[in-house]
């Protein structure tokens, strides 16, 4: 059975490829490696023995999109990751990430109606859902406002998708919020590729801890938190990738209540910063260099999940212990090198 996979050199998407095909399902890649690698392919191909089909298209490229479509009309779903995804970059680019991550969507999903596609999973974020006024947020937790064109982008595409889906009765999608993925293949054949210096605590920590980079700055102590850095949910990309052949099956299956449907996707649990680093430490043996410093701007004090729903609808849950997570991502990490 084929699936389509947009984004799937990506981080996200290459681990969940990975799944696909540990669960039987053929995988179509398409993607244009703008922010991945086709070095991956190779990555997955040494973690399940099978190289996954690939195509190099621009998702804002409509003609060549609805081609692509118009040849795997006999794929029964796509899971669409592809989008850029780097917070401070769409503030300082908005044009390019709404036209990227909204024009890439309407192509998907242009295609998928044309050519009998009617399945989507959709990567969607807890950014949708703001600084929530209620902890740990469900998925009835009103979404706010998006802080970011990134952020906007998912709030937008969760809309065009559920508009859709209102008129368009055959089709059926579910859209995932993820909370923050980390981590890494225990395999370490694939894991994260961040360009440049990293926005994101996890590979700044590991390129700390390799000796990348000097120091880790910790954004904030003053806040109302038991130890006053930030708290996140953070998700394993293994058990991330787990949700979505669980979603896959859900819609191929028809066990799907309603023909557009959203779930939490994370553990359930909050960590704090200053907590990820103790328990990188424990696990890995190895000492962080890091410093407290003023706040980030737009940052949030606190989210996490209330996977309850996710839980018992989808019947998948987080397993990946956090030290066994981190020391992936540092095993992945060392993999890289400097
Ligand atoms: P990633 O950048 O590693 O993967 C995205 C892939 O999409 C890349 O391989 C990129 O080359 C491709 N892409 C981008 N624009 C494209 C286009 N126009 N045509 C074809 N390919 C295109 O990102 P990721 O971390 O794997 O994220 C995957 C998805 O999950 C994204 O939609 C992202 O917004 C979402 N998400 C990520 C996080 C996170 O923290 N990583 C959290 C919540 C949601
Ligand atoms: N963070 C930090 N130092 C860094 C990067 C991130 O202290 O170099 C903190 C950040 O303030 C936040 C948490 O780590 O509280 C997770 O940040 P990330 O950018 O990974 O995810 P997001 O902000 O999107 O939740």
């Amino acid at each position: 059975m084929k699936i389509i996979v947009t984004g799937g050199t990506g981080y996200i998407g290459s681990h969940t490829v990975v799944e696909l095909q540990q669960d039987g399902l053929e995988v179509v890649i398409l993607d244009n490696l703008v922010n991945s690698n086709i070095e991956v392919l190779d990555g997955i191909e040494g973690i399940t023995g099978i190289r996954p089909a690939f195509e190099k298209i621009d998702l804002t490229d409509r003609p060549a999109t609805l081609d692509f479509f118009a040849r795997h009309r006999d794929a029964k779903a796509v899971i669409h990751f592809a989008a850029l995804k780097a917070v401070g970059e769409s503030v300082a680019k908005p044009l390019e990430y709404y036209y990227n991550n909204l024009n890439a969507l309407m192509n998907v999903l242009s295609g998928m109606r044309q050519y009998g596609v009617h399945n989507l999973v959709f990567s969607s974020s807890c950014t949708v859902y703001g600084q929530a006024d209620v902890l740990p947020v469900t998925e009835q937790t009103p979404r706010h406002e998006a802080e970011s064109p990134y952020g906007n982008t998912k709030v937008m595409s969760e809309d065009i998708i559920r508009d859709l889906m209102k008129v368009q009765s055959e089709m059926n999608s579910i859209a995932l919020r993820y909370f923050n993925p980390i981590g890494a293949h225990p395999s370490a054949l694939i894991g994260e590729l961040p360009v440049g210096i990293p926005n994101n605590l996890i590979p700044y920590l590991t390129q700390t801890a390799a000796g990348i980079r000097e120091q880790l700055s910790v954004f904030g102590d003053d806040y109302n938190t038991p130890d006053g850095s930030p708290l996140r949910d953070y998700i394993d990309v293994v058990d991330l990738a787990k949700a979505h052949v669980v979603a896959i099956h859900r819609l191929l299956e028809g066990r799907n209540k309603k023909n557009y449907e959203y779930f939490n996707i994370g553990t359930g649990h909050a960590l704090s910063v200053l907590e990820i680093i103790q328990a990188f430490e424990r696990a890995t043996g190895v000492k962080v260099n890091y410093k407290i410093v003023g706040r980030r701007a737009g940052d949030i004090e606190k989210v996490w999940a209330d996977t309850t729903f996710a839980n018992n609808e989808l019947g998948w849950s987080a397993k990946v212990p956090i030290e066994e997570t981190l020391a992936n991502a540092w095993r992945w990490q060392q993999r890289l090198g400097k």
